[in-house]
């Protein structure tokens, strides 16, 4: 015999149930009588340590430790090498399902070979093959793949036979946000959106305390403690124990000894949930798209469950209450929801595969489920007059999966000398390209040159698990053209260019940019939490190998907050201190930023956020034109009351002078981020 469970391979721990003798889901306890298995690996013994036992070694402070390698999955670039050997994530995955695996089947006396595994929503189609890959390296045949929050509205609607509700589902963990909105229906549950972002979880909350405790030792010691990668883990653990204490008490000590010196700092609730505010905020945005993808708002629902460690903060019930008008659902473990779902889940598909052998093997409850993707699926094509790459949308994100669409696009055979064609697949919601994420490339070939110019159907389709499948026929012929899958090519920056330049690109240079954050009085509030999540964005699309980023804020005072640097957290530290007041002083912010730009080694960068008009407009375009005289690259980003006209006269060009509205800052930084670290002075690709 041999049976089957459900599985929640989670960022930080994995959970395991399956379907007991009363045909109810239930988790299946570790070897060490545990719900939840740490998601960790240690390398230091043979055969390597998984779950617990790890995380008492990494706890020891050894290094050859595994963890936080699900955000990873699918990417070609994680790799970790231990005794002589790379894993990538994958790899990483495959161990601790396989220890799960072990562990289930000798708790349950059984061979189990078949699993649901559930993966945040926001997975693309890399992460959720990977997945895939990981259960059968494991020994599992992957019944299925289906999303976090689907699998916790699944959980939840088998508690609930008979109603007619709409849920939402808040679901914050170790490193994802996932939110969706499901309709549960007594015979059927229908995901209707879903949105998320795969860097925001407990783990932010987590760096927000270790910026401000290591600002603090910094003054107090001398020592800062983001120059060194082992106090820095020392602070991050600390910082961890911190966030749990105040999710049971109103403040909490922190002690830290690092090296010779030994600091003790009191942090209390309201101070944790001040700075952390901006984490807060974007879980509402995402919150609000995710409602407003699906045509609802708050009055539709029926309550919203909360899903996910990170959820234990007291903040995070408070807010959500605020949100929804009312107190979230109860009666949901925030651990073992996921895993049940998969579970139930695993039993309607194995009721499915041997529903005639055994028709009496459906759940109490069952229901069916219609998912969605939270990604568009899309190709890189050139637009209409030939001018620019633009990425045409295929199958729209949100539909019910599976899903599949076919669209049509032209191909110049040139008389069979233009025999291939390449088809870079995207996921993602921009026109831009090189906003989304390129799956792949797939290469068609064998077209036939019937005319100089032949329609190809291209035919995509997401499956049941969000696996991405292709398939493309030479309309007059009818012939579906053989297909090879290339890698993506690493640098992808002509995507940003006119089609009809072939010209190599020169690669990235390295370069130096100072961010000029506008810190005035009309900053407070809401405009300086977007200003901070964009460049938050900014910083996080930078290439900090070839790149140094400072910070300079800018009231009546100017203050140098951040030397340019290549270590990410110095700024990201910087960023929160900010405190509005006073007037717009940009003539001697750009002074100062020409001056700490003076060296000449590095291509150089200003990048200005502002709300409004300097108090000297005309000393401001002054100092401009004197920092681009000696070359320094200027971007002026406007947003509430900036004159665009103004910032026209500050940037270096055209399409470096930006107004975002609001919302749309976010994405502006990270578009220039991204120009900046892979195309140079590539900022005239912006238009
Ligand atoms: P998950 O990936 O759902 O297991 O969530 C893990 C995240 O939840 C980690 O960032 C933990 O630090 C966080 N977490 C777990 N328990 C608590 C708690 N009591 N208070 C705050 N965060 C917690």
């Amino acid at each position: 015999m041999s049976t089957f469970v459900g599985i929640d391979l989670g960022t930080t721990n994995s959970v395991v149930a399956f379907r007991n003798a009363y045909g109810r889901p239930e988790v299946v306890a570790n070897r060490e009588g545990q719900h939840v298995t740490p998601s960790v690996v240690y390398f230091g013994v043979d055969p390597p340590a998984v779950g617990q036992e790890a995380k008492e070694w990494a706890r020891l402070g050894n290094e050859e430790i595994a963890s936080f390698f699900k955000p990873h999955m699918g990417s070609p670039l994680y790799r970790l090498r231990f005794h002589n050997r790379d894993y990538n994530a994958t790899d990483l995955s495959a161990l601790v399902l396989k220890r799960l695996k072990e562990d289930a089947e000798a708790k349950l006396g059984d061979t189990v070979d078949r699993a649901v595994i559930t993966v945040p929503a926001y997975f693309g189609d890399a992460q959720r093959k990977a997945t895939i890959e990981a259960g059968e390296a494991a020994g599992l045949r992957v019944l299925r793949i289906i999303n976090e929050p689907t699998a916790a509205a699944l959980a939840y609607g088998l508690q609930k036979t008979g109603v007619n509700e709409t849920v939402l589902i808040y679901d914050l963990g170790g490193g994802t946000f996932d939110v969706t909105v499901a309709r549960i229906a007594p015979d059927e549950i229908a995901v209707l959106s879903t949105a998320g972002d795969h860097d925001l979880g407990g783990k932010n909350w987590d760096d927000r305390i270790a910026s401000y405790l290591a600002e603090k030792f910094a003054a107090d010691t001398g020592v800062d403690p983001l120059d060194d990668p082992l106090a820095l883990n020392e602070v991050l653990v600390r910082s961890e124990q911190a966030k749990w204490a105040l999710s049971e008490r109103n403040a909490t000590k922190i002690t830290l000894q690092l090296g010779d010196e030994r600091r003790g700092y009191e942090l209390t609730r309201t101070e944790f949930e001040s700075m952390t505010f901006p984490l807060m905020d974007r879980t509402r945005r995402l919150t609000e798209e995710a409602l407003d993808e699906a045509k609802l708002s708050w009055k539709d629902l029926g309550g919203v469950l909360l899903v996910g460690g990170s959820t234990r903060m007291p903040m995070v019930r408070t807010y959500v209450t605020q949100m929804a008008g009312a107190p979230p659902r109860s009666g949901v473990n925030v651990d073992e929801v996921v895993a049940l779902g998969a579970a139930i889940q695993a039993a309607m598909e194995e009721g499915a595969e041997t529903r005639d052998a055994t028709p009496s093997f459906r759940l109490a409850g069952e229901k069916r489920v219609h998912d969605v993707m939270s990604h568009s699926l899309g190709v890189v094509a050139v637009n209409g007059d030939g001018t620019a790459y633009l990425n045409d949308v295929v199958i729209r994100r949100n539909l019910p999966i599976p899903a599949a669409n076919t669209k049509s696009y032209l191909h110049m055979t040139h008389g069979g000398a233009n025999a291939k064609l390449e088809v870079y697949l995207t996921q993602g919601e921009s026109s831009v390209p090189l906003d989304c994420s390129v799956l792949g490339k797939y290469v068609f070939s064998g077209i036939q040159p019937t005319n100089p110019e032949v329609t190809v159907d291209l035919k995509m389709s997401y499956d049941a698990n969000g696996v991405v499948q292709v398939e493309a026929n030479q309309r007059d012929t009818g012939q579906t053209l053989a297909m090879t899958v290339e890698p993506v090519p690493d640098d992808l920056s002509w995507l940003g260019r006119a089609p009809v330049s072939q010209v190599e690109p020169s690669g990235p240079e390295p370069s130096r940019v100072y961010l000029l954050m506008d810190n005035s009085a009309s900053m407070t509030g809401f405009p300086l939490v977007e200003a901070q999540n964009a460049a938050r964005e900014f910083l996080n699309r930078c290439d900090f190998t070839r790149m140094e980023v400072g910070l300079i804020s800018f009231s009546t005072q100017i203050v140098l907050q951040a030397e340019a640097t290549d270590n990410v957290r110095k700024v990201q530290a910087a960023l929160f201190r900010l405190e509005p007041d006073g007037s717009t002083n940009l003539t001697d912010a750009l002074e100062l930023a020409r001056e700490r730009l003076s060296a000449h080694d590095r291509t150089r960068y200003v990048v200005i956020l502002t709300d409004g008009y300097p108090d000297a407009p005309e000393s401001a375009v002054e100092q401009a034109e004197a920092a681009r005289k000696e070359g320094i690259e200027i971007v002026a980003i406007g947003m509430g009351d900036a004159d665009r006209d103004y910032l026209r006269r500050i940037a270096s060009t055209e399409s470096g002078s930006i107004f975002a509205h609001a919302g749309e800052l976010v994405q502006t930084f990270g578009h220039i981020a991204r120009v900046i670290t892979e195309g140079g002075r590539g900022l005239r690709t912006l238009s």
